[in-house]
């Protein structure tokens, strides 16, 4: 019984969505669901959460309602599902009389297997009748944290939901949350009255999200660099202030780069405009505020920078999940600076507040973050209670570990001078002295007369800032926050100053030389990859063209996964592109096709390509050599699974190119002059339609393609 149901799960997973397997765990609670259990479900941004109640609701007999609590989520949601041939529809309040009575009646003649609603349209009195009759076999409360007063999001009209198990004790209901605190936690199962609830909580691990840590000098140039190696691809730049999201996008566009800004100053119209055309792959690049990208379901972003440091890790782990949310590789970059962890703690101590030592701790989390020398990820997970037991070798440490030096004496010079200074200095002036700066407030202060002054002018300020930070984070100086961010000396800082105690430190140059090594290697790789991304740029064009036809956003025709699976795969026939990941049934009739057009055209182009005679793919060549067996087109269409137009005229550009195909098997001469002399009599510019019509039907299409490449062969 229970295997049977998972059967017709997964027939529903790869007819419906185009998927092989179920990520790990959501087959468990698939079957939970099945089982009539109350469900709690804790997956990181992107873990595949929706699928949990998707798919019930899909096989199984009446239909599932879900609350969520944002109008354009859902209405995202919506949109994928029906996309994929999936009767979904949403109630609220953004919808006219008529549209929701046209929904209503539907809901009522059984045609709705997803029904999306907002919180607040789940309490209105009038939506009981439909739940009554409506044969609801399942809810779903997604976002469920924002059942909690404690969690970040608290939406009061959630704590009201109990009225769902009370009165309809025999549905289940599946609460899903990408927030896993305990408390929040509690809090959910309580206040919706879950019943023993099966919950579920799932790695918060997201491998292909490589992180980055860069030092927070020259942000924009390097944030230059970083998009000008993601041309056309989507990318959130997070930034502190609103003035800092407009004179950011501003100059980003000044030089050449697609960006807008959005924050909360702005109206919700202009904000909406933003949000809609950074969906549709419009506008690439975003610089926000950290609201932006909330409510949206966009599964290819494929980037993030933060410009300025988060507050916490899980703000941070939060706002790159906006990335990659499609499985496939996304980058993110967080600029790390002293003066933004200054910031952000004058700003949590003026906001006086019960929290104030929590925040500041969690301040200071993610400060040892992005200070850190051992694997991001590690510290990322071990911060949300997770193990990750090997190294994840996608961050910038596990890429570049960095080698460490004896830093004895560098460490002395700075605990000297700290010490020297009676500890009323903080980093910049500490820099000062060791630099031997003439200052004002150095030489006012008399530090110009201390033993250190100048005993580090052959190392930068800038490596010094560096090397300073790493003495705070391995515990020899603190930073005295309650008075005016001054240094201290810990004990072990004595210890060493005496000579009593070696510390390691890595250096400034070390990093540049291994950020050179990883330019070097970037550079190979790129050159492999470049046949692959050439084809997924001309397939991600394609999509938009389709999209925009559709008024759909392009990651619902397909995700960035699925079209980079199509670059590298080259999928022509049916069987080989059902076998892309995404391409469930509707998609494959409707999109199929057309991109396996477009895949069959670059190959052509490529495999007969100026100088590439010998890389000709295995394919064209077949062709040639059965074209010189004598083997009708149709036929060798058949051989190879395409259509013998994608033959001819992958043929005949393999002839314009200079391959050696026999052209007197696809023309004959008599033909070929005929063709040649109507061209003759048309005006310039020759199109090809415009041949094919004056042929008026008496040869095939084919026939012009084949002329007009013996024209661009022979001129
Ligand atoms: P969440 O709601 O947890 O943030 P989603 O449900 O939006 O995540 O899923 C994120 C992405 O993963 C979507 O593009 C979805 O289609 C995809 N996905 C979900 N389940 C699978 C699966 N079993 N195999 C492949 N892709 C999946
Ligand atoms: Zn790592």
């Amino acid at each position: 019984m229970e295997t049977a149901q998972l059967d017709h799960a997964r027939t529903a997973l790869k007819k419906y969505f185009g998927y092989d397997n179920f990520r790990p765990g959501q087959e468990e609670i698939i079957q939970g669901v099945y089982d009539k259990r109350d469900t709690l479900v804790l997956m990181p941004t992107g873990g595949g959460k929706s699928m949990c109640f998707q798919i019930p609701a899909i096989t199984m007999e009446g239909m599932a309602v879900v609350v969520s609590p944002l109008i354009s989520l859902m209405k995202d949601q919506v949109e994928g599902l029906l996309a994929n041939g999936i009767a979904a529809a949403f109630l609220n309040s953004s919808q006219t009389l008529n549209e929701q009575t046209t929904i209503e009646n539907k809901i009522y003649h059984g045609e709705i297997k997803l029904l999306y609603v907002s919180p607040e349209k789940m309490l209105s009195p009038n939506f009981l009748p439909i739940l009554r009759q409506g044969n609801v076999n399942l809810f779903a409360i997604d976002e469920a944290h924002c059942i909690s007063s404690w969690g970040h999001d608290f939406r009061p009209e959630y704590t009201q939901m109990k009225f769902l198990k009370k009165t309809f004790p025999d549905i289940p209901v599946i609460a899903l949350t990408a927030t896993a605190d305990k408390i929040t936690r509690r809090d959910i199962t309580t206040q919706l009255g879950l019943e023993n609830p099966h919950v579920f909580i799932s790695s918060f691990d997201r491998p292909n999200l490589s992180l980055t840590v860069s030092p927070g000098q020259k942000r924009y140039e390097q944030i230059v660099q970083f998009v000008r190696k993601r041309r056309n691809t989507s990318g959130i730049i997070y930034c502190l202030s609103r003035k800092g999201c407009e004179s950011l996008a501003r100059k980003l566009s000044g030089a050449g780069y697609h960006a807008d800004y959005y924050h909360a100053g702005m109206t919700s119209r202009e904000r909406n405009d933003v949000q809609t055309d950074f969906i549709n792959d419009k506008i690439p690049i975003v610089c926000a505020t950290i609201a932006f990208g909330m409510g949206i379901d966009k599964s290819n972003v494929r980037w993030v920078i933060h410009y300025n440091m988060p507050k916490n890790l899980e703000g941070y782990y939060q706002e790159i999940g906006r990335a990659g949310r499609d499985g496939a590789p996304a980058d993110t970059l967080l600029f790390y600076s002293y003066s933004d962890v200054m910031t952000l703690r004058d700003i949590i101590e003026r906001n006086v507040s019960e929290q104030e030592s929590i925040q500041l701790a969690k301040l200071e989390r993610m400060q040892q973050y992005a200070e850190a020398l051992i694997c991001r990820r590690k510290i990322l997970l071990n911060y949300f209670s997770e193990n990750l037991g090997d190294n994840c070798g996608n961050c910038d440490i596990c890429k570049n570990p960095p080698a460490l030096f004896d830093g004895t004496i560098i460490a002395q010079k700075a605990l000297s001078a700290v010490a020297r200074a009676k500890e009323r200095i903080g980093v910049n002036l500490l820099i000062d002295i060791l630099r031997g700066s003439r200052r004002r407030e150095v030489l006012e202060r008399g530090y110009d007369k201390i033993k250190t002054y100048g005993a580090g002018a052959d190392i930068s300020s800038r490596d010094w800032q560096y090397l300073i930070q790493q003495i705070i984070n391995i515990g020899l100086l603190e930073i005295a926050y309650d008075q005016h961010h001054v240094l201290r000396l810990t004990d072990e800082a004595q210890r060493v100053l005496f000579g009593k105690q070696k510390i390691q430190l890595a250096r400034m140059a070390e990093v540049k030389e291994r950020r050179e090594k990883g330019k070097r290697d970037v550079h190979k790789e790129k050159k492999r990859n470049r046949v692959k991304n050439d084809l997924f740029k001309v397939l991600r064009q394609l999509r938009k063209d389709l999209a925009r036809k559709k008024g759909i956003p392009p990651y619902i025709v397909f995700s960035d996964a699925s079209l980079q699976e199509m670059a590298a795969e080259l999928p022509v026939t049916e069987v080989d592109f059902r076998a892309i990941s995404g391409v469930g049934d509707v998609k494959m009739e409707q999109y199929g096709p057309i991109f396996m057009r477009a895949i069959a055209r670059y190959q052509a182009e490529q495999g007969g390509g100026k100088n590439t005679k010998a890389t000709l793919d295995e394919k064209s060549e077949g062709m040639i050599q059965l074209l010189k067996r004598g083997l009708p087109i149709v036929e060798i269409a058949m051989r190879h699974g395409l259509t013998p137009e994608e033959v001819s005229s992958r043929l005949a550009a393999l002839y314009a190119n200079g391959a050696d195909v026999e052209l007197k098997r696809l023309i004959s001469k008599t033909e070929l002059k005929q063709i040649l002399e109507l061209m003759e009599n048309l005006p310039d510019p020759i199109r090809r339609k415009d041949v094919v019509a004056a042929l008026d039907g008496r040869m095939g299409p084919e026939k012009v393609d084949y002329a007009m490449a013996y024209i661009e062969r022979n001129g």
